[in-house]
Order: C-alpha cells, then sequence, then structure tokens
C-alpha cells in the first residue's frame, strides 16, 4: 500500500546493496544470518564439531538453526576465524539517503543543547527559555516534556532539547546520531569551570558543536567572571573580546535574567552557520525518547533532521516498523506535519525504538516493513567502529601527541571504583589530561563498550571479569579492556602512558577455565567440594585460582587444595 496523501515529496532512500557471504584468508565476511549447516559449509567445519562446541558452551542447537551475532562470534573465535559483518548501508545505523540539491535546500532553525556541571543551571536554564517564550495560544496546551521544545524568538524558531547533561548527549553520539547544532555550556559564575563542564566541551567539540558559554548564577555574590574566561580559555573557550569566536553571556537562570540576550546570541550564531535542509522528501532523524505507554502503546519523540513528517506515513525507526497514526508537539496539540528541526511525538510504531535510533519516513508500506524486518536482524555496530579507536597503541601513542586520556572505570563495588579514580587522579603529569568518562560498579556491558568507543576511551575493568561475548565484542568494536586486580599496576600503566612511554604489559596467565556445576558435601570433609566442567584449557592441581560469579571475583588467588576425577587424584583436568 503506498501514502498517496502527497506527491510533492521525494523518496530518497538508496536501493540497499547485497553481499555475499564468503571466507577469504581466514576471515568470514557475512552480510545475514547464517544457520549452522550454512556456517559448516562455508568453514569447511563438519556440523557434528560446531555443536559438539556449542554444546560446550550451553546452547543446543541443530544444524538448521540460526546463529544469531553473539553465537557466530563464538564459533568463530573458537575456530580462529575473524569475522567481519558487511552490511548494506540501509541494514543498520545510517540508511543510505540520496543527498540533496544545493537548490532543494531551505533554512532550518538550530537544534540547540544545554550542557555543563551538575547543579549549574542546566535545568533552570531550559525551564527559563521555555517560559519565557510562552505566548498566550501555548499558554492554553499542557507543557509535555517529549524530551525537545520549540520556541519562536522574534522571527526565527529555535528547538532546544529538553534533556540536559552529557549522558542524552552521548548515548545519541554512541549510536551516531549528531543531534545538536549549537550547545549552551552554563557555568555557575560561583563555582566556575568543573569536570563535567570540560567533560562537556570535549563532546560538544568531538560532535563539531558551536559552543556559547552561558555564565549562570551572575545574581549570586561571589562571582569571578575574568577567572571564568580565563579557565575556559584553557580549553579553547575563548570569548570575542579575546579575539575568539565563543560568544559568552552572564545569565541568570533563576531570575530570568538576559535569558533573551542568550536567544538573540543563539540566532546570531546559527545565522553564521547556514543551517539548511530539504523540506520536500520524506523524513528522516533522530529518535528522542521512546516509551511504552499504557493507553496509547510506543511513543517516540522524533527530531525531525531533513524531509517532512506527515501523519500516514510509513516508518522504520531503528528496527521497529511504524506508521505515523498521531503526531502531538510539546504541548499536546496534534499536528499533521512536522518540518525540519522539530520535535515530534508519534504514536503508531510496533515496538519502542532506542533513544538516538534514526528513523525514515517511506510512502510504500511493504518496503517498510521489509526494511524494518532486515534491520531487527542486524546489531547497531557500524555506527560503533566508526568512531572507535583503532588500536590501544594508536590511543597511547597518536600521531599528533596524546591530549586526553579518556578512562572508564568499573569496579566489583562503589569504594573500589573510587578509591581507584582516586589513585589515578593522584597522577602527576602535565601534558596529558585524565578524564573520567564514567566510573561505575559491576561487570563491563555493552553500553559501557558503546560509551568507550565514542568517547575513545580505555576500560578498566577491576575486580571484573568481563565475559568471553564482552570480551569478543570489545575487540570487534576495537575498544580495550584492561583486566586488573591490582591498583598499581593500573596507575603505573597510566603513568607510563601521560609520559608517553610504552606501559609494561602485565599478562594474566589464564590457563584454563572451569564452570561449578555443583557442590557436595563428603564425609569427613567440613567444606564442599566443588563440581566443576573444565570449559576451556586446563586446569592444574598446583595453580591458583579465581572464583568469579556473575563476572565479578569473588575469590582471589586460592589455592586448590585437591584435585579428583570421580575418586582418584589428578594433576590436572582438561
Ligand atoms: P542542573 O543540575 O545543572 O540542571 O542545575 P539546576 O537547574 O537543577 O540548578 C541547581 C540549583 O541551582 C538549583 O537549586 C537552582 O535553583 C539553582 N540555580 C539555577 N540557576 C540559578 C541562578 O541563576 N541563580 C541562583 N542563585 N541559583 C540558581
Amino acid at each position: 500500500m503506498t501514502n498517496k496523501n502527497d506527491v510533492n515529496r521525494k523518496v530518497t532512500l538508496k536501493e540497499s546493496r547485497k553481499n555475499e557471504t564468503r571466507l577469504e584468508n581466514s576471515v568470514l565476511y557475512y552480510s545475514k544470518q547464517l544457520t549452522v549447516s550454512e556456517l559448516s559449509a562455508i568453514l569447511k567445519i563438519p556440523v557434528s564439531k560446531i555443536l559438539t562446541f556449542l554444546f560446550m558452551n550451553k546452547k543446543i542447537l541443530n544444524l538448521n538453526s540460526t546463529l544469531d551475532d553473539d553465537t557466530l562470534m563464538l564459533i568463530c573465535l573458537n575456530f580462529n576465524i575473524d569475522l567481519k559483518k558487511e552490511v548494506a548501508k540501509d541494514a543498520l545505523g545510517a540508511f543510505d539517503l540520496e543527498k540533496d540539491q544545493p537548490k532543494d535546500l531551505l533554512p532550518r532553525p538550530p537544534v540547540v543543547t544545554v550542557m555543563g556541571h551538575v547543579d549549574h543551571g542546566k535545568t533552570s536554564l531550559i525551564d527559563a527559555i521555555r517560559k519565557s517564550r510562552l505566548t498566550s495560544k501555548e499558554v492554553g496546551g499542557i507543557s509535555q516534556k517529549i524530551g525537545a521544545y520549540q520556541i519562536s524568538y522574534k522571527d526565527s524558531l529555535l528547538t532546544i532539547i529538553d534533556t540536559p547533561g552529557h549522558e542524552a548527549f552521548t548515548a545519541m553520539r554512541g549510536r551516531g546520531a549528531a543531534v545538536t547544532d549549537i550547545v549552551v555550556l552554563v557555568v555557575a559564575a560561583d563555582d566556575g569551570v568543573m569536570p563535567q563542564t570540560v567533560e562537556a566541551i570535549s563532546h560538544a567539540k568531538a560532535a563539531n558543536a558551536k559552543i556559547i558559554v552561558a555564565i549562570n548564577k551572575i545574581d549570586k555574590p561571589g562571582k569571578d567572571l575574568d577567572k571564568i574566561k580565563q579557565q575556559l580559555m584553557k580549553y579553547e573557550i575563548i570569548p570575542e573580546e579575546y579575539g575568539g569566536e565563543n560568544i559568552f553571556v552572564e545569565i541568570s537562570a533563576k531570575q530570568g535574567m538576559n535569558i533573551d540576550l542568550l536567544l538573540e546570541s543563539i540566532v546570531l550564531l546559527s545565522d553564521t552557520m547556514e543551517l539548511k535542509a530539504n523540506p520536500n522528501r520524506y523524513a528522516n532523524g533522530v529518535i528522542l525518547e521512546a516509551v511504552l505507554d499504557k493507553g496509547e502503546g510506543a511513543k517516540a519523540t522524533f527530531l525531525v533532521q531533513n524531509g517532512t513528517l506527515k501523519t500516514n506515513d510509513y516508518l522504520v525507526a531503528g528496527s521497529v516498523f511504524g506508521k505515523v497514526r498521531r503526531m502531538t508537539d510539546e504541548n499536546g496539540r496534534v499536528v499533521f506535519e512536522a518540518k525540519p528541526s522539530t520535535p515530534v511525538s508519534v504514536i503508531g510504531l510496533s515496538d519502542v525504538p532506542q533513544a538516538g535510533d534514526q528513523f525514515i519516513s517511506l510512502s510504500n508500506e511493504k518496503q517498510a516493513r521489509d526494511i524494518a524486518n532486515q534491520r531487527q536482524q542486524e546489531k547497531n555496530r557500524l555506527e560503533m567502529n566508526k568512531n572507535s579507536i583503532s588500536t590501544f597503541d594508536d590511543l597511547i601513542n597518536p600521531k599528533e601527541g596524546l591530549e586526553n586520556l579518556n578512562l572508564i572505570i568499573k569496579a566489583d563495588s562503589s569504594g573500589s571504583a573510587e578509591a581507584l579514580k582516586g589513585a589515578i587522579s593522584s597522577i602527576k603529569h602535565d601534558k596529558v589530561k585524565i578524564n573520567f568518562i564514567h566510573v561505575g560498579t559491576g561487570n563491563v556491558t555493552n553500553s559501557d563498550l558503546i560509551l568507550a568507543a565514542t568517547s575513545k576511551s580505555v576500560i578498566y575493568a577491576y575486580y571484573l571479569r568481563p565475559d568471553s561475548v564482552i570480551r569478543a565484542k570489545a575487540k570487534e568494536m576495537k575498544v580495550e579492556v584492561r583486566v586488573e586486580d591490582i591498583v598499581y599496576r593500573i596507575t603505573e600503566e597510566i603513568e607510563s602512558i601521560v609520559k608517553g612511554l610504552r606501559p609494561k604489559e602485565y599478562i594474566q596467565n589464564i590457563t584454563g577455565v572451569a564452570e561449578v556445576r555443583k557442590l557436595f558435601k563428603i564425609k569427613g570433609l567440613n567444606i564442599p567440594v566443588a563440581g566443576s566442567h573444565v570449559l576451556e584449557g586446563v586446569i592444574k592441581r598446583d595453580q591458583k585460582v579465581n572464583v568469579i560469579r556473575d563476572g565479578v571475583v569473588i575469590q582471589k588467588n586460592k589455592r586448590i587444595a585437591s584435585l579428583k576425577h570421580l575418586t582418584e587424584d589428578i594433576k590436572e583436568a582438561r
């Protein structure tokens, strides 16, 4: 079925490219999911061998089972085959869209994100901007908090992203979405530049957004504006009065002071950026938020970045199919179309997409369903790879010299995470800035990998053992996960890196992995015996072992008291 509600909009999706599955120089190139028997044929490894391996890894499959990406990766790791996913561009990440002709482009409003250190007044500013622009017409509407809103200032429209802080921003970028044109960097006058201010600057720069500095809380005593300007110059945020290009505005979000001046500055800056889009094509853009609403089902805020989204358009959002049944603006009012830079809340999706997913609208239902199906089978790896570092070596020895060392710390408890962070912070160095992109507890997760890939960070996993799937993913995404249980080795390594030296390698020599299947007691022995099954390598009688539960090391460096097979003492178990 084709949506006939308009004939003027161009359909802009390119034909997808088909790839063949093949094995070349021990690299398996694939683009679609394979069954066990297909894989066996391509790799020339007997089905029985693959199935046995899977069985040992607690996956009971048959020759017709389709392999998901993680399982395929596991198999390839085991048989020493590199894996390379080739994807038709429209199968993940960005859709393969036609470019616009310059003559089709019209000005569009800027998309503005407010960032800065916690408590410096981001939320207050977002609210103050919204309030300052409420027209009498809008007062009637009920403000909906859909993730973004639009205001008009004089004759210009501005789109303000409603989520302060850089987490949302990073998550978006992690998924390949660049939504922001302008970052308003909020710095509290009484507090100055703080760690998250600096992080915000890095994120804004990495995303190629322009930065306007809003020095907030100027109503408070004890401010030193010159000092803040000096501090910011270290990060190449230089006020116009010093010959730089960054606009500084002194505001009070709480008292609504100079909000207009800030808006004026945003408009001025965006004019110089010549932001343009083509409203006469089917829409594409980014999902800002998505929820499952009890009454209305899957509901998402779409930020249209190009084209026009209309009611009854078919959609692919991430890997979700949909049709625009109803669109509402941030005041809860129904709208029938959304032009470039407009945020709208959309109902009519078959499932909940993820924030940061890209969407396209289409005229053709079948095409939309096909693409959604295809994408559903794919993982969003393309975008992850794009921003990721190439190797640990490149990261610590970049061509232009290392300026920032971004770290993600994961540890078994918040106490040890903070302790490690403290130890790293006390490392003396003058050239390299160490940034803590994230400090958290619990094992390394997929989202840690995404964050690391996009922020070019090294992950330190302290007292943790990332499982084989995460390790394989990290390898594929070229994220360095350093597993270590000794603080000084980590600090020593970082010290070497910031000095530009090659860190010493401490290789954890893991000879084998076994799984504890059952604890049982035997007569005359007070402690239970761990009935175990060797999964990898060899476990030796005279070795020390770590006990890992849910990826966390719960017992460290324990000697094996005795090793038996049935009743017989053995030296090693394979
Ligand atoms: P966020 O964490 O950056 O979103 O900061 P908030 O907007 O939540 O503000 C943190 C605190 O600073 C709140 O108690 C606000 O009332 C206060 N605050 C925000 N803007 C101003 C301001 O311009 N002047 C003063 N005096 N306080 C402010």
